[in-house]
């Protein structure tokens, strides 16, 4: 059971004299496929960002059930990130690039191996774990990036752009399947993406942003349809 809340946030840079996010509200609710959506540069990755604990909040408070967790170091926030850009380790294998975050963290041998093989067999992957990065498709690949988040094992899984890379009809069967991994994996998702149609087809409810502003939050069907 997890739940997220965005109270009251904003977000200034240093050296800049506007906030690059404002005033951004949000109750996450256990289990929910949250879309953050709108134009590039509207503060969509930054508000994500504060989310995992990679940039400091200005002001406001964010909180995982219930306790403020602006301080909390992000290896401590029970968040899994999958980015647009995730490169993988050229010269690691594909149990390698999974097992990687893991061995860091000191993980026994054998709970890799049970987690690494488990997220295989969900992503498809089982027959590639010795290959490299560059023996496999962008849909792989992509899945191996996947895979990384899967195997820590987090309630929480924060996505930014991660379909935005691939080409048009990879994209739509990915996104298929991580709306089939949010359900299986019963995770509290919060998605990035400048796409509409990603946002339609994946949210529980969408958040959709101009600059550094939240315009509106509710279903698709409220947000997309509505006069
Ligand atoms: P989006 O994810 O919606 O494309 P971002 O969150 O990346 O938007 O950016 C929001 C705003 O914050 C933009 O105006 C961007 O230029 C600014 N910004 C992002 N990162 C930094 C940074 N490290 N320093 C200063 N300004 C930044
Ligand atoms: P840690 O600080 O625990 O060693 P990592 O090195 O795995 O964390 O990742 C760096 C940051 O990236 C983390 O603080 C975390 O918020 C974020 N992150 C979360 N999941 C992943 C992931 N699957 N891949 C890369 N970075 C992640």
């Amino acid at each position: 059971m997890v739940e997220v809340d965005l109270n009251h946030i904003y977000k200034k840079y240093e050296g800049n004299d506007h906030y690059s996010v404002s005033d951004f509200d949000l109750h996450v609710k256990n289990r929910e496929f949250i879309v953050f959506v709108g134009p590039s540069g509207c503060g969509k990755s930054t508000t994500l960002r504060m989310i995992a604990g990679l940039e400091d909040i200005t002001k406001g408070t964010l909180e995982i059930n219930h306790k403020v967790m602006n301080d909390v170091a992000p290896k401590d926030r029970h968040i899994a990130m999958v980015f647009q850009n995730y490169a993988l380790y050229p010269h690691m294998t594909v149990y390698d690039n999974m097992a990687f975050g893991l061995k860091l963290r000191h993980y026994k041998k054998d709970q890799i191996d049970k987690r690494v093989n488990h997220a295989a067999d969900i992503l498809g992957l089982q027959d590639y774990l010795d290959k490299k990065p560059a023996e496999l498709s962008g849909g792989q690949r992509q899945r191996v990036a996947l895979g990384r988040a899967i195997v820590r094992d987090a309630p929480i899984f924060l996505m930014d752009e991660p379909l935005s890379n691939l080409d048009a009809k990879l994209r739509v069967s990915m996104r298929a399947e991580i709306a089939k991994l949010h359900q299986n994996l019963g995770t509290t998702t919060i998605y990035v993406t400048h796409d509409q149609t990603e946002a339609m087809t994946l949210a529980d409810r969408v958040v959709v942003m101009s600059v550094g502003k939240v315009e509106q939050i509710g279903t698709p069907l409220e947000v997309y349809n509505h006069p």
